[in-house]
């Protein structure tokens, strides 16, 4: 079912081009923006940019990502630099949106580097980014996949007050391997209260990640899943962790397409979650607004 040395054949990505990749990148040059989609080198861009798979799809998705492109924190599988952030850019928020415009995305995500510098973690910011999306054209979807903030409930309520569409907070692995893969400020139970919280106090659709291919067992898996659910996580994803570079985590093994369609089948059909993506390729925001629209008519 797996494979352990060599990135076998469905991992191979297909270069991003064309016109809409090329505008796009404009935008967020004039800018000075930064996303995820770019930064993480991430396989889905070509098509997540242009909104499918192929001329005349929509208008599409792109994760961008807030106050700056350095991280307080220094997990083990991503490639975010540590250390050394600057203070934030009071007119992101407005810049962020007006590039959204611009491009004419319908749906929208934001995430952030950790900022356990600041007071606040950052949650004003990302709340005030939200509103001026909101602001300009309250049609567009706003997905945020948001830090842990160090637990601090305050925080994950100011994003709540913004009124995203949907918040998401990566648990990314299972309970045994928190630590090596995040960093060790992160953790399960601090996991688990974020998405919980979110699901108690709002009707906000909320969101998770698991990586797989670190070395989990099946079981644990399944736990993590149960778990999730047990707080009432609505979406879930699960892909394949790949290494960013040496430096990082090694993978442990490439696990096969058959096994993360079990695993949506799992999460849906039993642990009834209302939409799973689950694939070699999946990421978090993944055709995000896709799965956003199954979840909201499931
Ligand atoms: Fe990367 Fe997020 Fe970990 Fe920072 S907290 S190192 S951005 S995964
Ligand atoms: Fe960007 Fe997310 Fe799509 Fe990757 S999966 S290209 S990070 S929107």
């Amino acid at each position: 079912m797996s494979s352990r040395r060599r990135k076998p054949d469905w991992l191979k990505m297909r270069p991003p081009s064309g016109r809409r990749f090329t505008e796009i990148k404009s935008v967020l040059r004039d800018r000075d923006l930064h996303t995820v989609c770019e930064e993480a080198n991430c396989p889905n861009l070509g098509e997540c940019w242009s909104g499918g798979s192929g001329p005349g799809d929509g208008p599409g998705t792109a994760t961008f990502m807030l106050m700056g492109d350095r991280c307080s924190r220094g997990c083990n599988f991503c490639d975010v630099k540590t250390g050394g952030m600057e203070p934030l850019d009071p007119d992101e928020p407005a810049n962020v949106a007006d590039a959204v415009a611009e491009i004419g995305l319908d749906y929208v995500v934001l995430t952030s580097v950790d900022r356990d510098d600041l007071a606040d973690g950052g949650s004003r910011h990302f709340a005030e980014t939200i509103r001026e999306i909101k602001r300009r054209d309250a049609s567009i979807l706003v997905e945020v996949l948001i830090p842990d903030f160090g637990g601090d409930p305050e925080a994950v309520d100011r994003i709540i007050d913004a009124e995203p569409d949907v918040i998401a907070h990566n648990v990314e692995t299972v309970e045994r391997l928190q630590w090596p893969v995040r960093d060790r400020r992160a953790n399960y139970q601090q996991t688990l209260d974020v998405l919980e919280r979110v699901d108690r106090t709002s009707d906000i659709r909320t969101k998770t990640s698991v990586m797989l291919g670190l070395g989990e067992y099946d079981h644990e898996v399944y736990r993590t899943l149960r778990d999730l659910r047990g707080v009432g996580v609505d979406i879930v994803t699960l892909g394949q962790y790949l290494q960013p570079s040496r430096s990082h985590l090694d993978v442990f093994e490439y696990v096969h397409p058959d096994a993360f369609d079990t695993w949506a089948r799992v999460a849906e059909e039993e642990l009834g979650f209302l939409y799973c993506a689950s694939g070699p390729m999946v990421r978090s925001s993944y055709k995000a607004g896709e799965f956003f629209v199954e979840a909201l008519v499931r």
